[in-house]
Formats: structure tokens, sequence, C-alpha cells
């Protein structure tokens, strides 16, 4: 590595079924990233066999690029605890319980390797290298299939006393709400998520088939059929139902980062995930919402913007774990 022009880290994303990874630079722009299958179903050396073959992929291409690796920076689903890098249980991860991934993969590559939680990285992403740069204190949420979030203060992830913190999704605005998969009723998530309005279009659909010739169409007649992305285009061809829908979602918004506002007093508010880009059009809406759900009388000073980050938001935020100030504190590195 001695005449390396330049240092980059790879951060790598792993999900239920497939495995992202890609290389960072100091500025944050992904140069390169690949995917492949993740194996959850079967045993725990299978599942990090995965893992390896994508970090393989990113360390051929730094050599072919003559990119010199700092560090693998993880982002996995939860729980975990971030400061040993031990995966705990994940529902979507049958292959790992107990999994010592941040030790196993930093035995392998003998290079610095932290672990953390997809929401809390990618906010950590977004404060370093995007859409938060130059804010302390960031709320940053994701919404997707579900509702992830992270809480960044003072330019580090607040992790809370046992490491859990930032679980904003599982935020409830409705104690007779309907049932999350957590078990708690009314959270956020079961309320806006992409799955969440996938849901409710596809109910009033059942209802009255006559009311969206577009979604009726979109779902080939058949209602089960309707996703997010259906409601999304729809909307976009400025569908009454898709419209109805779409406010509801974000009055529940407005209303949960009302407390959230009320909480934390944010420097700023960043909104990413598949569901953003549908949403939006709607920020001005969700602010004026917000506002009237604070009792913050300077409320509408926080930003509300989009985040950099898509798709690439677990492999910026892997490579975020080990760029961040407080890198070296929080989690030993495991050199
Ligand atoms: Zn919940």
């Amino acid at each position: 590595v001695g005449d390396r022009e330049r240092g980059a880290l790879i951060g790598v994303d792993i999900g239920g079924t497939k495995v992202a990874s890609g290389i960072v630079d100091e500025g944050g722009s992904i140069l390169a990233q690949s995917r492949v299958a993740m194996v959850a179903d079967r045993d725990a050396n299978a599942g990090f066999a995965a893992v390896c073959s994508a970090i393989d992929a990113m360390l051929a291409r730094a050599g072919e690029l003559k990119l010199g690796i700092d560090g693998i920076g993880i982002c996995s689903p939860g729980p975990l605890n971030p400061d040993t890098g031990v995966v705990i249980n994940p529902p979507n991860l049958p292959c790992w319980r107990n999994f010592p991934l941040a030790s196993k993969v930093s035995e392998r590559y003998v290079l610095p390797v932290k672990v953390g939680n997809d929401a809390n990285a990618a906010a950590l992403a977004e404060t370093i290298w995007g859409a938060g740069t130059g804010y302390r204190h960031v709320f940053y949420t994701c919404i997707g299939t579900g509702i992830g979030t992270g809480i960044i203060f003072d330019n580090e992830i607040y992790y809370g006393h046992t490491g859990a913190a930032g679980e904003g999704g599982h935020v409830s605005i409705d104690y007779r709400g309907p049932r999350c998969n957590c078990g708690k009723p009314g959270c956020i998530e079961v309320l806006a998520s992409g799955t969440a309005i996938a849901n409710r279009a596809r109910a009033r659909l059942e209802e009255q088939p006559g009311q969206s010739a577009i979604l009726l169409q979109l779902v080939k007649g058949i209602p089960a059929n309707l996703t997010c992305n259906m409601v999304a285009e729809a909307l976009a061809a400025g569908d009454a139902l898709a419209r109805e829908i779409t406010a509801e979602t974000v009055q529940f918004l407005s209303l949960w980062l009302g407390n959230i506002v009320d909480l934390l007093d944010p420097d700023v508010v960043i909104i990413g995930g598949g569901v953003a880009n549908m949403l939006r059009p709607w920020f001005g809406d969700l602010k004026n919402g917000l506002v009237v759900s604070s009792i913050n009388s300077r409320a509408n000073e926080i930003p509300i913007v989009p985040s950099r980050y898509g798709d690439e938001a677990g492999i910026a935020g892997g490579a975020a774990l080990l760029a961040g100030r407080g890198a070296n504190r929080r989690q030993e590195l495991h050199v």
C-alpha cells in the first residue's frame, strides 16, 4: 500500500435477501458497488460467506482503482450490539444468533471494522456527507417498507443506555390504532410506511373499486396486487384516491414529527427511503402540519429536507461508521 494514491472505506449493507457493498471515498461518493444474494436461512457460516464475497468484490475493485482500504463498516439488521459488533437475533437473519460479525470480519481482513444499525448509520452518513452537512443535531428518518430513524447529537449517533435508542418508527401516535409488528398499537410505522400506504389503498379499492380507475388498471383488476409504488404512480397521474391516501399519510407524519421536534428540537429533519420521493412534493404540507403539531413556536425554522442517499444509504452508512468523529470512541477498533 506504500504507493497508493488515496484511501477509501468499504461500506456493506446486509439485508434479509441481499448484501450490497461499495467503495466510499472521503467525500462520501460511492465509487463502485456490487450486490450478492444473502444466505439468511442456512447456518452462520453460509451467511458470513455471502458477506465476505461482497467484501471481496470491492477489495478487488479497490485494487483496480489503486485505492487503499482503511476499514470496513457494516450495516446490519438489528438488534445488535454497537459496542461489540455482535448481531443478536434479527428476525430476517435466522442464520445469525449472537454472531460476532465485527470480530469475524476484522480477523479475516485485518482491517478496522464497525457494525451498526442501518438507520443510525444512514443518519450519520447524511450528517457527515449528505443533507445534514453543517448541522450538529440531526433527526433522520427512512420511510420505506418500514420506518427507521436515527438521532445524531453533536455529530455522533445517539445510542442511549442499552444501544437501542433511535427506534422512532415505533413511537405511537394512536393508542387505539392498528397493531404494529412490534406489538404496540398505532406506531408511525404501521400507519405511514410504504406497507401501510399500500394496505390502506388496497382496502379502499376493495371497498369501492370504482373510485380509482388508474389504480384498478395498475393492479390489473386485482386489488391484492396493489403496491406502494402503484400509489406513487397513481398520485403522479393525479388520481384522487392516491391523493387522499397520501394526504392522510402526511397528516400522520406531521403529528409524529411534531412529537419528535418537541422532544429533540433538531437542527434539521432529513427524510429518506423509498417513500420519500413520493412525498417530496408534500414536504411543504408536512412542514405546515408539523408546525401545528408542535408547541415549539419556532418549529417552522427547522428545515425538512430530502436525503442525499437513496438505495445506497446502507453502503454510505456503513462507511460513515468509520468516518465519523466518534468512530474510535464508541466501539474499539478490532484490528
Ligand atoms: Zn411498532
